[in-house]
Order: structure tokens, then C-alpha cells, then sequence
């Protein structure tokens, strides 16, 4: 059937809850919350499931950073969805291609894969009570009962405004469009930025290209990355008593989450052990008096997404780098010209510049009740109620949405109770026979006034930098309590905060509407 003609053939009208029957659920991509949101919502009862993917495979985040050295800072025995533990993980802190393997591979184990629209981007969400109007890339509409944004945090990469950018005539890309085709070995090669990204980057090619620039804006607090290979006999035992496997997970929650997420939202002691740390890895890798003045941050360790990282020290005291931190003038067709007039030249430019972390599911337009966009109602300020819900947005849920907890954290605990927050709300519209569901105006504006009052206790706030935490009003867009309590709270919803709308038309004027 032509693709086009799918708007006829779409079911509209047909309230499912009351009608008995499954929703029509569509989950726009398929990374790792769209992945373990399918599987999740399969296990509950919920079959009837679309994914949208705009990319032509599964993986998200993994599969489309390739750069050399990537890996995931967060242990890898945490860093897996709870239904899929696997044992065998080669290391503590897995790379890259490791953990795409493991996405597809679960995406193929539990029946993702096939359900799955690949290279087919939502362009439009339209609300039409209590049916969502979804419209593809390629035209093509269908109607949805429930819609999940899976979209992630960082998927827009962030591109600097410098001067001639356009001019370099070397080879040039952003960290997550690598260029597999563009040789470094040899090679004068330019990077911009010091955040994670740059930090992975230059640990891991430094000692192969001819030189190695690094134009730094501002230094970065490091951890190291207590890095580790497993061994066979390891993996053999984790397969014999899988238990372990739990085990090891949840002693990985508690380290990570009740230090590092208790640290940035208020712990002192903690945070000055975090300080103590990073101060002694930079005194202990860098020597030089003069390099380790430029690598001194002036701000509180944990501001800043805190860098997990034992190879950058090592490499930018190599001969061969140069940490340049004069600023920026202009990028012309040969190099890097910075302040103080002198030019960089360079034969490939690599951006490591992060990422736009206001888009969530923009660019695509999604239209709510009476009109309201998402994108005007953000202006540049995402906000979500407990992360997952938008007033006058019913049925459309977020997963690692807005104020959510991130940090050094595993995004996946997150993803997957937010997940089961969202099905706590499909058994309620379905026990019920409710038509639609949608956050009140007033919870969402009590819990985001609260979140902004607790914000300035945080290190993001209060620990004198600037990061992409940061949105458009000058607040970082974080969870500012514990991350443990936010897992504890999505455990239970409180439909109390929702307007439960069992006839989606006699909610005009409705207390609690958008
Ligand atoms: P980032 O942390 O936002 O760092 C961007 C870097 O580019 C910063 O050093 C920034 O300098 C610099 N920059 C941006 N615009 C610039 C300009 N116009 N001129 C000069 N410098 C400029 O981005 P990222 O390193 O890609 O990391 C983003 C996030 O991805 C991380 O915080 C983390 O959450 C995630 N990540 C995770 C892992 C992992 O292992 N789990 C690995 C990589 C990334 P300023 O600091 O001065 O702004």
C-alpha cells in the first residue's frame, strides 16, 4: 500500500481503553530508551508498537559517535538494562563498538529490531484528542493513541560560531560525524573543545598523528578511569551463577549514584573527596609547573560533567601536543589563528563542541491541545513535570526528558523507571477506560518552582562554571535532588499531579489544563 494512503487506513476515534483493545503506541527512536521502552512495554502487556528511527540502524548515542577512544565512562555491569545483564562485558568501562553490539544485539534478542521504521524521521505531532496525528519524513501519517519521545539529550551536535569555519580547506567533521575516510597518522590535527568528548579523542590518537592541537576554552576536572579487562574465567563465572551479575549491578548503583549523584546535589564531604581526587590525579600525571597552571580549573570539581579519564594527562604532556588556550580569533583555510595573532595551521579541524541540550525531541514540531507548541512553550528552556510529562501535551510522554537526573549516572535506571512510570499510566487510562492523561498545569508548576528553588544548593549552580547544563534562562536543567529519590518517586505515581480525562470532549476550561 502506498505509504501516503495511510491516513485513510489509520484508526481514528476509537478510545481504546474504553473500547478493551491494545493502544497504538509509536516510540520516535530507537537508542537505548526506545529499545528498553519496547521491551518494557511488551512484558506489561502493551504489543501494539511502532518505533519511528531516523537513522538506518538501533543504538542512538553509541551508534552515532565512532570516534577513536570512545567509551562509556559509567561501569559497564550498571550501564546495561536491568533484563539484559550481560556478562560478558570486557571491561569495566566498555568502548564504544562493544556497547552498540550490545544494543543491537539486544534489540535483536527481544524483537525490537523488526518493529522498527528505520530511516524515517518524525517531522510532526499533531494532537488530535485523544489520537496523536504523527506525519514521517516521507510524508507518510498514522495515528497514535499513546506517542513516547525516546529521542535523548545529546543528538544535535553543537557547531562553534567562529569566524570562517567554512573557509579551513583541511578535513574537517564533528566528533559525532566522524570521518572514518580522513587519515591522522602524521598529520598537523586541530581539536576544539576539553569536555569529555576531547578528552577521549586525545587520549587515544595523540600518540599517532604528527602533532596534536588542542585549543582549550576553559580546563576540565578529571577522575581517573580505574579501567579494567575481565578475565575468561571471570565471564565463565558470571555465566554459571548469573546472579553476580545483579550483584555487581547494584553495588555499581550504590557507588556511583550515592557518591557522585549525592555529591553534586549537596554532599560537601562528598564533594570535597571529589575535589581532593581530581587534584591529586592532575598534581600526580602533570609534572610541568606551566601545563598544569593551564589545566587548573578555577571552578569546583563536579561543576562541570566530571570527566572519567586516565589518558588525557598522559597525552597532552606528550612532544608531539600542544595545549593552546590564547582564544580563538577566526579559523581561516589553513589553520587557527588565535588572539594573539599567531596562526595554527592544521590539516584537519575536529570539533568536539558538544552538543545543543535544549532540542530533546526538536526539531520535530509537536503540536499540543489548543494549538500550543512545544518548541514556543520551551523557548529555549525545556521543562517536563517529573521529566516525562508537558501540560497540555495528553498521551505524549518523554523518556530522559527535561530536568531529569543525568550527571555521572546510568542513563539507562533512568530511562527504564521512567518507562515504568508511563505504563503505571497506561494501566490506569486503561482501567479506568480513560480517554487521555495529561500532567496539570499547576503540579507542573509547583515542581518545577520547587526544583529552581533547590537548584542554587547544587555544584551545577553554585560551583562557578558554565556547561551545557545550562538552558537559555541561565538555570542548569538538572535534577537538583539525589538522583536515588527521584527512582524512588517515579516508583509511584501520583495521579493526583495529572488531569485523568475520560471524555476528551468535555475538558474545555478544565481545572489543571494547559
Ligand atoms: P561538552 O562537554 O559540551 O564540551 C564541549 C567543549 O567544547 C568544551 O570544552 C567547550 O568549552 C568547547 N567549546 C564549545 N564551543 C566552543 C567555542 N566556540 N570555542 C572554543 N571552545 C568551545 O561536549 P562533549 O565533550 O561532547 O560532552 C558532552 C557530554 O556528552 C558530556 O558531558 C557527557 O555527558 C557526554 N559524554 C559522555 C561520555 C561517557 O563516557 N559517558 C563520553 C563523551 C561524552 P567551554 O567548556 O569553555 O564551554
Amino acid at each position: 500500500m502506498n505509504m501516503h494512503t495511510n491516513e485513510f487506513a489509520a484508526r481514528k476515534g476509537a478510545p481504546w481503553a474504553k473500547a478493551g483493545t491494545q493502544p497504538r503506541i509509536a516510540i520516535i527512536g530507537a537508542g537505548m530508551s526506545g529499545i528498553g521502552a519496547v521491551v518494557k512495554l511488551r512484558k506489561a502487556g502493551y504489543t501494539d508498537i511502532t518505533v519511528y528511527e531516523k537513522s538506518g540502524k538501533v543504538g542512538g548515542t553509541w551508534r552515532e559517535n565512532q570516534y577513536p577512544g570512545l567509551s562509556c565512562d559509567i561501569p559497564s555491569r550498571w550501564y546495561s538494562f536491568s533484563f539484559n545483564l550481560n556478562p560478558d562485558w570486557t571491561h569495566r568501562f566498555s568502548y564504544g563498538p562493544e556497547i552498540q553490539a550490545y544494543m543491537e544485539k539486544t534489540a535483536n534478542d527481544f524483537g525490537v529490531t523488526e518493529i522498527v521504521k528505520f530511516n524515517t524521521p518524525v517531522t510532526d505531532l499533531t494532537y488530535e484528542g485523544p489520537q496523536w496525528r504523527l506525519t514521517a519524513g516521507d510524508g507518510a501519517v498514522e495515528h497514535y493513541d499513546i506517542v513516547i519521545s525516546a529521542t535523548g539529550v545529546l543528538h544535535k551536535p553543537a557547531f562553534p560560531n567562529i569566524e570562517g569555519l567554512d573557509t579551513f580547506e583541511g578535513d574537517k567533521f564533528h566528533s559525532a560525524r566522524w570521518d572514518h575516510s580522513v587519515k591522522l597518522e602524521g598529520r598537523k590535527i586541530g581539536i576544539i573543545g576539553a569536555g569529555s568528548t576531547a578528552a577521549q579523542i586525545i587520549g587515544a590518537i595523540t600518540h599517532k598523528v604528527g602533532t596534536m592541537n588542542v585549543f582549550q576554552r576553559t580546563p576540565q576536572w578529571m577522575v581517573p578511569m580505574p579501567q579494567k579487562q575481565y578475565s575468561a574465567a571471570w565471564k565463565w563465572l558470571l555465566h554459571k551463577i548469573p546472579a553476580l551479575q545483579k550483584l555487581a549491578y547494584n553495588f555499581y548503583f550504590k557507588i556511583m549514584a550515592k557518591n557522585f549523584g549525592a555529591a553534586t546535589t549537596g554532599d560537601q564531604a562528598k564533594l570535597a573527596k571529589i575535589q581532593d581526587v581530581c587534584t591529586k590525579h592532575l598534581e600526580d600525571a602533570i609534572a610541568d609547573p606551566e601545563l598544569r597552571a593551564k589545566l587548573t580549573p578555577s571552578y569546583q570539581a563536579a561543576c562541570k560533567r566530571l570527566i572519567f579519564c586516565s589518558d588525557f594527562y598522559p597525552a597532552i604532556s606528550r612532544d608531539n601536543a600542544n595545549l593552546i588556550t590564547e582564544g580563538i580569533k577566526r579559523i581561516t583555510p589553513k589553520g587557527i589563528e588565535t588572539e594573539d595573532g599567531k596562526l595554527h595551521e592544521l590539516d584537519v579541524l575536529i570539533l568536539a563542541t558538544g552538543f545543543d541540550a535544549s532540542a530533546f525531541i526538536l526539531p520535530t514540531k509537536v503540536t499540543g491541545e489548543n494549538g500550543k507548541d512545544l518548541g514556543e512553550a520551551w523557548d529555549g528552556s525545556p521543562r517536563a513535570h517529573r521529566a516525562v510529562a508537558m501540560p497540555g501535551f495528553p498521551n505524549f510522554w518523554m523518556l530522559e526528558g527535561p530536568t531529569g537526573p543525568v550527571g555521572n549516572l546510568s542513563l539507562i535506571i533512568v530511562s527504564e523507571r521512567q518507562t515504568d512510570y508511563i505504563i503505571s499510566m497506561l494501566n490506569k487510562m486503561r482501567a479506568e477506560g480513560l480517554e487521555a492523561i495529561a500532567a496539570r498545569q499547576d503540579a507542573f508548576q509547583s515542581y518545577n518552582a520547587d526544583m529552581q528553588q533547590r537548584v542554587p544548593q547544587t555544584v551545577w549552580a553554585s560551583g562557578g562554571c558554565s556547561s551545557w547544563y545550562f538552558d537559555k534562562s541561565g538555570t542548569p536543567n538538572l535534577y537538583p535532588y539525589p538522583p536515588t529519590q527521584y527512582l524512588d518517586d517515579m516508583h509511584d505515581p501520583h495521579f493526583s499531579e495529572f488531569r485523568l480525562i475520560a471524555d476528551v470532549n468535555e475538558v474545555e476550561g478544565a481545572q489543571g489544563a494547559a
